[in-house]
């Protein structure tokens, strides 16, 4: 972090501005110009608060030179994070599909849908319980009876369960019903729920907030870090942009800048970042090219009735193409999407037995 402070400043008043930022644990190196002073800070400047140097007037600005997520950030953490979904890899040069419907709707349909998925060849099964909807009279999910449904899916096809979560008195359900929480995209900032899930160890999928930029975006991944859970996989779900034609904008530059700046994993998810299920495979494909370590998917047996997200879900045998083609565009790029397998070959539930 640099200080700039106002021309004319005396001796004094640099040593007394000094000092008390190094009473906040860093070392203070001033730089006196003819015209200007500045003030170089080094060290652990994150529980710094620059607006609280800028109150003072004799401070012109302040300045970042590193961003301020630390945990999430690759300069102090170079290696690539893999996190463990019962013993599936994400990240590290593994590619995931995720895939299920938007809501769980039945035993049927869930059961359906994973057994579809797990032969096309996902590797995580998602699928609503509680859902965030914008209007209040639309379906809000089956909530803990959902949760169950998805248990017995995952017993049927192995296939690990990603779902979300909307609020702290939940996680301990959760730690019990899902291997992978997901904060959505509209509780990327519910700093109280990433709080309280930076106190468990379970993986967490931060969905990216539809205003969000990629810093606010790494910002709530610190939060759940500086908690002690590294166990982060982020998900670009597309943002809000003057664009009207799909759902959202498809942000295929954040997995770049991402993989720049963090070293945590980032899955695509071009359902909610399209709304139209004819764009979705297009959209995966560039996710694969452009070096994301996944991509999540909304696949639904019968879109037309789903009780939410039909119009941007797959159709089963869609959703099948669509992983052929992320097979070709995988190999182009010297990476791997894993084949189709049959129902004897559904991985072993390695994380938990469900009874
Ligand atoms: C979802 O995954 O079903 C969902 C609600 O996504 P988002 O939070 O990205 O809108
Ligand atoms: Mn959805």
């Amino acid at each position: 972090m640099i200080v700039v402070l106002k021309k004319g400043i005396s001796q004094q008043q640099i040593d007394q501005i000094s000092q008390r930022l190094e009473n906040q644990g860093v070392t203070v190196s001033p730089v006196v110009g003819a015209d200007l002073t500045i003030l170089g800070l080094v060290g652990d400047t994150s529980h710094i608060d620059p607006a609280r140097i800028e109150a003072n007037p004799l401070v012109e600005r302040v300045m970042h030179v590193a961003e301020p997520f630390k945990k999430a950030n690759r300069m102090f953490h170079p290696d690539n994070t893999v996190v463990e979904v019962c013993g599936h890899k994400v990240g590290g040069g593994t590619f995931t599909v995720v895939a299920g419907p938007c809501s769980v709707e039945s035993q049927e349909q869930i059961n359906g849908i994973a057994q579809a998925v797990a032969q096309a060849g996902a590797q995580l099964l998602r699928g609503g319980a509680f859902k965030p909807r914008t209007s209040p009279y639309a379906f809000q999910g089956l909530r803990y009876q959902g949760l169950e449904l998805l248990q017995q899916a995952k017993k049927l096809t192995g296939l690990p369960i990603v779902t979300e979560i909307m609020s702290p008195d939940d996680i301990e359900v959760f730690m019990d019903k899902a291997d992978v929480i997901q904060v959505g995209a509209r509780n990327m900032q519910n700093f109280d729920l990433l709080q309280h899930l930076g106190q468990i160890k379970k993986p967490v999928l931060i969905k990216r907030g539809p205003s969000a930029t990629i810093e606010e975006w790494l910002m709530s991944a610190e939060y759940v870090m500086a908690g002690g859970n590294p166990n982060v996989i982020l998900c670009e779900r597309g943002i809000r942009t003057f664009e009207n034609y799909t759902r959202n904008t498809l942000d295929i530059s954040a997995v770049a800048a991402v993989k720049k700046l963090s070293h945590l994993p980032i899955l695509v998810d071009p359902s909610h970042a399209t709304g139209r299920w004819w764009m979705v495979e297009s959209m995966a494909m560039a996710a694969v090219a452009a070096g994301a370590d996944g991509v999540m998917i909304e696949v639904h047996n019968d879109p037309v009735h789903a009780l939410s997200d039909g119009k941007q879900s797959v159709m089963p045998e869609v959703f099948e193409e669509m992983m052929k083609k992320l097979r070709a565009v995988a190999a182009a790029v010297g990476r791997t999407v894993l084949p189709r397998r049959r129902p004897s070959a559904f991985p072993k539930v390695s994380c938990r037995e469900v009874s």
